[in-house]
């Protein structure tokens, strides 16, 4: 084994140069699943970005873990005060979603690269920004596929499953905006190939720090 950066012990691993890392990809697509497996697995220390929404929070759901639920005003003040990096409203529901500053900062600290699992919208705001981003975008084989997945987690209405879906085909527009596209059809597979990205990023952040 070469003593790359990507291999090398916690001890002998110099500090990790900062980055940011976009993940996006339609409902259904097993972002949820990837991302939990990636922050106990990633071959670099991750946080996992707390958006902020002014959705209703689903059941089991937890302020300030999964997200930071915050009331329509609240969430207007602070996007006028520039606390985002980033916001969109998604699925044009009327509920707005956005990556707080301040979650960048809570990686950093921490000496880690931060998550964003984010719609495609934030994603081209995070692009343009921070052109250095590593950007994965996450699919299944087919729309088919994604709808299966969708009822198949039973969350949603009829009408809200369709209005993803509606979504889904248009992020999949997006998808070639990506430095890479992930396609999920074997999870460890997909979890394999997200590490690979990211071992090489590493590689190329030491090389240019
Ligand atoms: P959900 O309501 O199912 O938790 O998330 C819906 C969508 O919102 C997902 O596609 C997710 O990627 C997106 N999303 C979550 N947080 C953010 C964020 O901070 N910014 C943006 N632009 N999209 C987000």
């Amino acid at each position: 084994m070469t003593n790359s950066p990507a291999n090398a012990t916690s001890a002998q691993r110099p500090e990790t140069p900062f980055c940011i890392v976009v993940l996006s990809g339609p409902s259904g697509s097993g972002k949820t699943t990837i991302v939990s497996r990636l922050e106990a697995e990633s071959p670099v220390p991750l946080v996992k970005s707390v958006s902020a929404t002014t959705r209703a929070p689903r059941k089991h759901e937890v302020d300030g873990q999964d997200y930071y639920f915050l009331a329509p005003e609240e969430f207007e003040q602070r996007r006028a005060r520039g606390e985002f990096l980033e916001y969109a409203e998604v699925f044009r529901t009327g509920c707005w979603y956005g990556t707080l500053k301040s979650e960048l900062d809570r990686a950093r600290k921490q000496s880690a690269w931060a998550l964003l699992e984010i719609d495609v919208e934030g994603a081209q705001n995070v692009m343009q920004q921070y052109p250095d981003a590593l950007t994965i975008f996450l699919t299944t084989p087919s729309v088919d596929e994604f709808e299966r997945r969708l009822r198949a987690r039973g969350t949603e209405e009829e009408h809200v499953i369709q209005r993803r879906l509606e979504t889904a085909r248009r992020e999949l527009e997006f998808a070639n905006r990506y430095q890479h596209q992930v396609v999920n059809d074997n999870l460890d597979r997909a979890i394999a190939e997200i590490k690979s990205i990211f071992d090489n990023k590493l590689r190329e952040c030491c090389e240019h720090a």
